[in-house]
């Protein structure tokens, strides 16, 4: 267990993007083996055994083991996201007032935006250049690094904000980053000389214009590596483990399965965090067309063989849920209730008020995976998110079920979470392994 959590850590450290959490995998899946299936030629045939993937805009990957049972009978697939709640950078971001360079940001993801304030950032992202190269950038994680931070209002001076609710005290145009306060040292005459002084160092040391903002994808993170936390070193404090837990430990699943009897997947999809959207969302049709390419590799080319496969399948929505905080106690149903170090968490059903949104698994569904689990000492528990009227929340589970599979939620517990420092217990960590690799096996 310990040791298990080792490499998830350091996953952690350097996936903090969703490009970098699928470039750091299908380095990890080519290394193990893993070939990609859209460079093989249509007409030939996978075996069972067989290990592939299909890569897709560079923030989705669907990663495959083939079985020894026929692909109509389904697919064995756990799905995890790999974006995660963060700041990022807005087209035109660049500014400069009172003396200072700040960039503009537009959060991503459900923040409480007050915790976000004074706080070490790095900035991870890629910006496409004009003459069509892109270049990735990571400012922020080495100690020789600088860091960036949005500056917070000084208890003397707040006497109005403190008087806010937490929601309004601090507005989302007021994550404003701070990048700089030199002045360009040329013509007297010019304005915003701090601004110009950091576009032309962004100039002479990357090559960009202002424009190149606009071309970009740059986010901002919390800086420095994933930590070991508490006395027994059993937690781990890190950003991004909604839900790069799921992700990394469904990877070490399939990268240890050895032949399954159906074709099993494990997708790591983008998009999660903001309902799912865009065409690396999982209500894109990537999984149709991951399907149509490994059915068509299966000597099958009818849109109907493709349909059957999805219907017949099995899933889970791998994703987190709210472990009990000692301290807030009173928003979770106690007696269904999901606590840190108590195993994977199954959910029958997430949503919120009425189980509006939810995939509500069903009983036949839970008693396969109760079976899967309790046959392979998986130790897991059940419960709710929380009180039913505080408040819920929704996964991949509903865009999954869409195609007629049955599909459950089942991840770890996590303390603050979307928090820029997130909590887990590596017993759930294993936890989370054991049971997709029983569930891949089944
Ligand atoms: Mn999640
Ligand atoms: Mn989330």
């Amino acid at each position: 267990m310990f040791s298990f959590c080792e490499g998830y850590k350091d996953y952690l450290s350097k996936a903090k993007t969703e490009r970098e959490a699928v470039r750091i995998a299908l380095e990890a899946a080519k290394s193990n083996g893993f070939f990609s299936l859209t460079e093989m030629p249509v007409g030939s045939i996978l075996s069972p055994g067989s290990k592939f993937f299909i890569e897709w805009r560079g923030k989705v990957l669907l990663l495959g083991v083939v079985g020894t049972a026929p692909l109509e009978e389904g697919v064995r697939l756990v799905g995890a996201h790999v974006d995660a709640p963060r700041l990022d950078l807005k087209p035109m971001p660049l500014y400069e007032k009172n003396s200072l360079a700040l960039f503009k940001t537009h959060y991503y993801g459900g923040i409480k935006k007050y915790q976000w304030t004074a706080l070490p950032l790095a900035l991870h992202g890629v910006i496409m250049l004009r003459d069509g190269r892109r270049i990735d950038v990571v400012i922020g994680e080495d100690s020789g690094d600088p860091i960036f931070t949005i500056s917070d209002l000084l208890p003397h001076l707040a006497k109005e904000q403190l008087k806010k609710s937490l929601d309004k005290a601090v507005d989302g145009e007021e994550l404003n980053l701070l990048v700089g306060s030199l002045p360009y040292q040329g013509d007297d005459k010019v304005k915003n000389k701090i601004r110009l002084a950091i576009l032309q160092l962004l100039n002479e040391r990357y090559g960009l214009v202002e424009e190149d903002f606009i071309t970009a994808e740059l986010q901002l993170v919390p800086a420095g590596p994933a930590r070991d936390l508490g006395f027994d070193r059993s937690l781990i404090g890190a950003y991004g483990q909604d839900d790069r837990i799921c992700g990394y430990t469904a990877l070490q699943a399939i990268f240890d399965l050895m032949n399954p009897k159906h074709t099993s997947l494990v997708l790591l999809i983008d998009k999660e965090e903001i309902g799912s959207t865009g065409n690396t969302g999982a209500q894109s049709r990537f999984l149709e067309y991951a399907i149509t390419e490994i059915a068509a590799r299966n000597g099958m080319t009818n849109i109907t063989n493709v349909n059957r496969i999805l219907a017949n399948s099995k899933a889970i929505s791998a994703d987190v849920t709210a472990g009990v905080n000692p301290t807030y106690e009173n928003v979770y149903d106690i007696y269904n209730a999901c606590y840190l170090g108590h195993g994977v968490v199954v959910h029958k059903y997430t949503g919120s008020k009425g189980k509006y949104d939810a995939n509500d698994a069903s009983a036949e569904y839970m008693g396969q995976i109760r079976d899967i689990l309790n046959h392979n000492q998986v130790i897991w528990q059940s419960g709710e998110m929380g009180k039913i009227e505080v408040g819920g929340g929704g996964t991949i589970a509903k865009f999954l079920a869409y195609f007629g599979l049955d599909v459950v939620d089942c991840g770890p517990p996590l303390l603050s979470m979307h928090a820029p420092l997130e909590i887990s217990s590596k017993v759930d960590v294993y936890m989370a392994y054991k049971a997709y690799s029983a569930f891949m096996a089944s």
